[in-house]
């Protein structure tokens, strides 16, 4: 300061300089003075004295708020990414390695609305603490948002310590937290990027570590994952994929094929099951698999199963006006099945229709009755009442307790074709199939063999004591004009 002020009054010139000043009840001001010297060293000068106290102080918190986080008081996703700035160019002038964290708390959204977000914050609040307590000096925590963080270590030179700092948050978080005398337990899904292999700039190196957060998550959660490069090609793909789904559904690029079951001891044909398809303006049709679980992912089977079930209600209803009193089977899924407005959906499909509900037969899977079993019985409950019938699809493949069966009103339990591959050789095959059959018996509910595609399986199952199959031997799934076609003819014709 000293040296500005020796320059003006050397040269003549006006200056300008901050400093800080004690006033006289003894606190500080910062002052900001802007003078000159007079022409002659004997001449007075001229200074004018501003007190910027307010101002700095303003700034200086505006400043925080850009950078830290209010909740937490850790830095914020800003922040960070300016010291990423700087550790990145000091790592590569040291040949040095810089990791990228990117931490989620497993499960912290069912958390919070079933706890509320009080205490959603004040977890957040103490497990900054923790975090804070796990990294090293210069290294830095940052909340990313929600329930988001970030760790920047800056300079570490093996993989080892880089593993050893995530193994530590892991373990920071899973002591327990006790809020009110109630411990609530955490867990972590951590994914690291390291630079320069994985990038070397801050967005690419988040966007890498958030990847592999994903892959942690998805595989279970409580784990930390390193990228790599696959990884994005992977989410990249998926995400094309989901746009596609998307755009097809608006499209309508859906068609639903009708594949019969077969009562072999009558000799017709007593419903037929709805699978969908999707035309696919590129690949041809394409099956389920190649799309169902992806829709149920993303949420776009909601749309999806809702455009389906009017489909095929639409049909049931054309072929019951041309007085065919033909069941229609229709496949839903978990997720679906969840969804709040499904019954509704449902009521509405019968109303808007106006065929008899019996026609119309839901396929559920024993994944439906992983979770929330009270719900799920309330839920299968109404629909009964509407007077649709509900049927266990794939049994025996899925969830390992006879026991629900007891609770649910279902009417028909579907052997999958599992069971039938190798039944006319495999003794372990023929026994479940049996046994199957022998409890839908005993339970007074209609059975229905899937997979059925040669004689022997169909006498040999004809022998056990199964009427209803559905498979191949009698016929693919086809379009409605074309299963128009078969509904006329004898069930040997079918067989060709
Ligand atoms: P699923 O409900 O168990 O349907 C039976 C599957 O077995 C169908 O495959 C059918 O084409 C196939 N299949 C029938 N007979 C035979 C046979 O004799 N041999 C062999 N090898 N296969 C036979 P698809 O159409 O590929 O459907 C696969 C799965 O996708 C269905 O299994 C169902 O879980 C799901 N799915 C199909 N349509 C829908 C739908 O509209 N909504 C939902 N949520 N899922 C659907
Ligand atoms: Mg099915
Ligand atoms: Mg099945």
């Amino acid at each position: 300061m000293s040296e500005i002020l020796a320059n003006a009054a050397r040269a003549n010139v006006p200056y300008a300089i901050e400093y800080r000043s004690r006033r006289l009840d003894g606190s500080f001001a910062i002052v900001n003075e802007f003078g000159t010297f007079g022409e002659r060293s004997d001449d007075a000068g001229f200074a004018t004295l501003v007190d910027v106290t307010i101002l700095r102080g303003r700034e200086e918190q505006n400043w925080r708020a850009a950078h830290y986080d209010e909740l937490t008081g850790l830095p914020n996703r800003s922040l960070m990414v300016q010291r990423m700035r700087i550790a990145l160019s000091d790592a590569q002038a040291s040949h040095e390695l810089a990791a990228v964290f990117v931490a989620k708390i497993d499960n912290f959204r069912e958390l919070n609305d079933t706890y509320g977000h009080e205490l959603g914050n004040r977890l957040l609040q103490m497990l900054a603490l923790r975090f804070g307590e796990c990294v090293r000096g210069g290294d830095t925590v940052a909340r990313l948002g929600g329930d988001w963080f970030g760790v920047l270590l800056a300079g570490v030179d093996t993989g080892l310590s880089i593993s050893d700092i995530a193994t530590r948050l892991s373990a920071a978080i899973s002591r327990p937290f006790k809020i009110e005398n109630r411990p609530f337990h955490l867990t972590l899904s951590i994914g690291i990027s390291v630079a320069p292999y994985d990038g070397g700039d801050p967005d690419v190196l988040l966007r890498a570590a958030e990847t592999a957060m994903r892959v942690a998550k998805n595989t279970g959660g409580n784990a930390f994952r390193y990228y790599d490069s696959a990884m994005s090609i992977e989410a990249l793909q998926k995400v094309h994929r989901q746009n596609e789904l998307r755009v097809a559904i608006e499209r309508n690029e859906f068609e639903l094929h009708f594949q019969p079951l077969v009562d072999i001891l009558a000799d017709r044909i007593v419903a037929v099951e709805s699978l969908v398809r999707w035309n696919h303006p590129v690949r041809g049709m394409l099956a389920p698999a190649e799309f169902i679980d992806l829709a149920d992912q993303t949420g776009l089977i909601v749309p999806l199963g809702e455009w389906i079930l009017r489909q095929a209600c639409r049909q049931a209803r054309a072929w019951f006006i041309e007085g065919l009193e033909l069941r229609v089977c229709v496949n839903v899924s978990a997720v679906q099945f969840r969804q709040p407005g499904f019954l509704a959906l449902v009521a509405a499909c019968l109303e808007e229709f106006g065929f008899p509900p019996h026609l119309l037969e839901l396929e559920l899977t024993e994944s439906v009755m992983l979770d929330g079993f009270a719900e799920m019985i309330q839920t299968l409950s109404r629909l009964k009442a509407l007077g649709v019938r509900l049927a266990i699809d794939d049994f025996g493949t899925g969830y390992s307790s006879l026991a629900y069966l007891k609770y649910f009103p279902v009417d028909t339990l579907k052997i999958d074709r599992a069971f039938v591959k190798e039944i006319t050789g495999d003794s372990f095959d023929r026994a479940i199939a049996t046994t199957i059959l022998t409890l839908a018996r005993e339970l007074n509910l209609e059975c229905v063999v899937e997979g059925v595609e040669t004689e022997e399986q169909c006498d040999l199952l004809r022998q056990l004591g199964c009427t209803i199959v559905q498979g191949y031997l009698f016929s693919r799934p086809v379009a409605p004009d074309r299963l128009r076609a078969l509904l006329g003819r004898p069930l040997s014709a079918l067989r060709a």
